[in-house]
C-alpha cells in the first residue's frame, strides 16, 4: 500500500475524530468540553474546531454550562440533536412486531408494539405489517427526512450481508430473502440492516443496560426461541456471516423432545417458553398470557409453578455452565423472558452452575438480568442502523449537503 499524501492522512484523521465525538455522544449522553477533551484524547482547539462542523451541520447543540461555583470559565455542554437524524428500528419476533423511532443520542421518539397470533408469522404477513408500522411511524414529514437507516432484528439464523433468514424455526421460516422483500415493500432510500435479535439485544445492554463497562459478555433472550449475543473485547462477536451464536441449539438432551430445527434435545427444547408451560401443566403454546399467568401463579406460592420454574432454572444453569466454560464471561444478561424469570430461577442457575462449571470462569461470571426488559432487542436494532453513520459522520454531511448549506 502506499503511504498516504500529508493532506489525506489529516483528513482521516479529521473523520476518525468527528466520529469519536458523535460515538461519545451518541452513547454516553451530554458532555462539556472539558469533558470531551479529556474524553477524546486531543486539544482544546482541535475539540472545538470538530465542534465547529458538528454544529453547523446541526448534528450537535452547545448549551451554556450553568455556573458551578468553581473557578474558571464553565464548559459549554455538548448534546446530540435528536431530530437531526433519526432511524427506524424494527423488532420481528414470533408472536409480536415492533417498531420504533430512535434519535441520535438514543431518545425514543415513538414505540409500538402489536401482538400477533399464533399462525399470522408469514412472511407476506410479516412484510405487510413492518410497511405498515414503518408508514405509520414515518408519517412525519421532519422525521422522514431525518431517516438515516432502517435496523431490523429477526428471531432467527441471519445473513448479515443482504438479510437472507436461513433458518427460522419458530417463525416457520427457512431460506427466506427477507432482506431483498422487506427493503422493497418498504421503499425507503436509506440503508436496511437485518440481523439476528439475540445479537441486537447484547448491543443494547452492552451501550445502554445491565453490561454497561464490560468487555466480556454473553446475552441470553429467551422468548419462543432462544438466542445467544455476544460482546468479545467489548466488541460484537457475529462469526464470518452474521450466523454466530446459535446457542438455542446447543444439544443438552440426548432423550430429549425434538426441536423446531429438526434436532432432538437442543437447549431452546429444554428452557424455551414451550418446555416451562408444559410443566406447568400449560399447552406449549400458551404464549405470553400463559406465561403472565405461570409467574402470578409462583408469585402466589403455587408449587406447581415454582417446580416448574426450578427445573427451567436448572436447564438453564447446564447450558450456562458449557458456555461459562467455553467463553469465560464476566456477565451473562438474561434478556426477554428470562429476564422475567430471573428472581425464580436464579438460585438452580448457580447451583448447577457450581455443579458443571469450572471453577476459575466460574468464579469470575455474574449472571443478571436485562435492564432494557423486552426492548433490548429493538433498542439495539437502532445501534446497528446508526453504524454507518457513527462510524463516518463526515461522509453523512458531505452527502446530505450539510456542510454546504452550513458554510453557504
Ligand atoms: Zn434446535
Amino acid at each position: 500500500m502506499r503511504p498516504l499524501a500529508i493532506g489525506q492522512r489529516s483528513e482521516t484523521v479529521r473523520r476518525a475524530n468527528l466520529s469519536a465525538i458523535v460515538r461519545e455522544l451518541h452513547a454516553n449522553g451530554p458532555r462539556s468540553r472539558s469533558m470531551l477533551v479529556a474524553r477524546i484524547g486531543l486539544t482544546r482547539s482541535a475539540i472545538r474546531s470538530l465542534l465547529g462542523e458538528l454544529l453547523a451541520a446541526d448534528l450537535v447543540r452547545e448549551e451554556r454550562a450553568a455556573l458551578r461555583g468553581t473557578p474558571g470559565r464553565p464548559s459549554p455542554v455538548v448534546r446530540t440533536n435528536p431530530e437531526a437524524m433519526v432511524v427506524l428500528a424494527v423488532e420481528v419476533n414470533v408472536d409480536s412486531l415492533a417498531a420504533a423511532v430512535v434519535g441520535l443520542g438514543g431518545e425514543v421518539v415513538e414505540l409500538v408494539r402489536v401482538d400477533r397470533a399464533s399462525g399470522s408469522a408469514s412472511v407476506d404477513d410479516t412484510i405487510a405489517g413492518v410497511v405498515e408500522l414503518s408508514r405509520r411511524l414515518l408519517a412525519d414529514r421532519r422525521r422522514r427526512n431525518a431517516l438515516v437507516g432502517v435496523g431490523v432484528a429477526v428471531a432467527g439464523v441471519v445473513r448479515r450481508r443482504d438479510g437472507l433468514v436461513s433458518m427460522a424455526p419458530n417463525l416457520g421460516w427457512r431460506d427466506v430473502p427477507f432482506g431483498e422483500r422487506l427493503i422493497a415493500g418498504l421503499g425507503l432510500d436509506v440503508p436496511v440492516t437485518i440481523v439476528n435479535e439475540a445479537d441486537t439485544g447484547a448491543l443494547a445492554e452492552h451501550l445502554r443496560g445491565a453490561a454497561v463497562g464490560h468487555e466480556h459478555v454473553l446475552f441470553v433472550t429467551g422468548e419462543v426461541g432462544v438466542g445467544g449475543g455476544l460482546i468479545v473485547d467489548g466488541r460484537p462477536l457475529t462469526g464470518v456471516a452474521g450466523y454466530g451464536g446459535e446457542i438455542g441449539h446447543i444439544p443438552v438432551n440426548r432423550d430429549g423432545r425434538r426441536c423446531g430445527c429438526g434436532a432432538i434435545g437442543c437447549w431452546e427444547t429444554e428452557v424455551g417458553e414451550g418446555a416451562l408451560l408444559v410443566r406447568a401443566g400449560r399447552p406449549a403454546d400458551g404464549g405470553r398470557d400463559a406465561l403472565d399467568a405461570v409467574l402470578d401463579e409462583a408469585a402466589a406460592g403455587s408449587p406447581v409453578a415454582l417446580n416448574a420454574l426450578e427445573e427451567t432454572g436448572h436447564w438453564l444453569g447446564v447450558g450456562l455452565a458449557g458456555l461459562v466454560n467455553l467463553l469465560n464471561p464476566e456477565l451473562v444478561v438474561l434478556g426477554g423472558r428470562f429476564g422475567r424469570i430471573h428472581p425464580y430461577v436464579a438460585d438452580s442457575i448457580e447451583e448447577e452452575l457450581d455443579r458443571h462449571a469450572l471453577a476459575a470462569p466460574r468464579a469470575l461470571v455474574r449472571i443478571v438480568p436485562a435492564r432494557l426488559g423486552a426492548d433490548a432487542s429493538l433498542l439495539g436494532a437502532a445501534e446497528v442502523a446508526f453504524e454507518a453513520l457513527l462510524a463516518d459522520p463526515a461522509d453523512w454531511m458531505r452527502r446530505s449537503n450539510r456542510v454546504e448549506l452550513a458554510s453557504a
